[in-house]
């Protein structure tokens, strides 16, 4: 059965489920109870764990607490997306460096 990785769009509390291929994905954080996206299917034996590989279409909202290690790949290409999180990068980037 393929291991689904989730992450909170709330919290950033990230977990793994197992579900069969056709089952729905899931929706909730079991931490917070907020929407979750599914970040990479591992059942392929790809796991992204911890390597700064998520996509960040819901972080404009809510992810001024995720994490700065996960996102820094993502600056580039979300900065090119939309120049309107100019402002945010800076602000990780302060984050990170602190
Ligand atoms: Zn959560």
């Amino acid at each position: 059965m393929p291991t689904y990785e989730y992450e909170c769009t709330v919290c950033s509390h990230r977990f793994e489920a197992f579900q069969k291929i056709t089952d729905a994905p899931l929706a909730k954080c079991p931490q917070c109870g907020k929407k979750v996206k599914r970040l990479i299917s591992a059942g392929l034996g790809i796991i992204f764990k911890g390597s700064g590989f998520y996509t960040t279409d819901y972080k404009k909202s809510s992810a001024a607490a995720s994490s700065s290690i996960a996102s820094k790949k993502d600056k580039k290409k979300t900065a090119e997306h939309n120049t309107s999180t100019q402002k945010k990068t800076a602000q990780e980037s302060l984050k990170t460096s602190a």
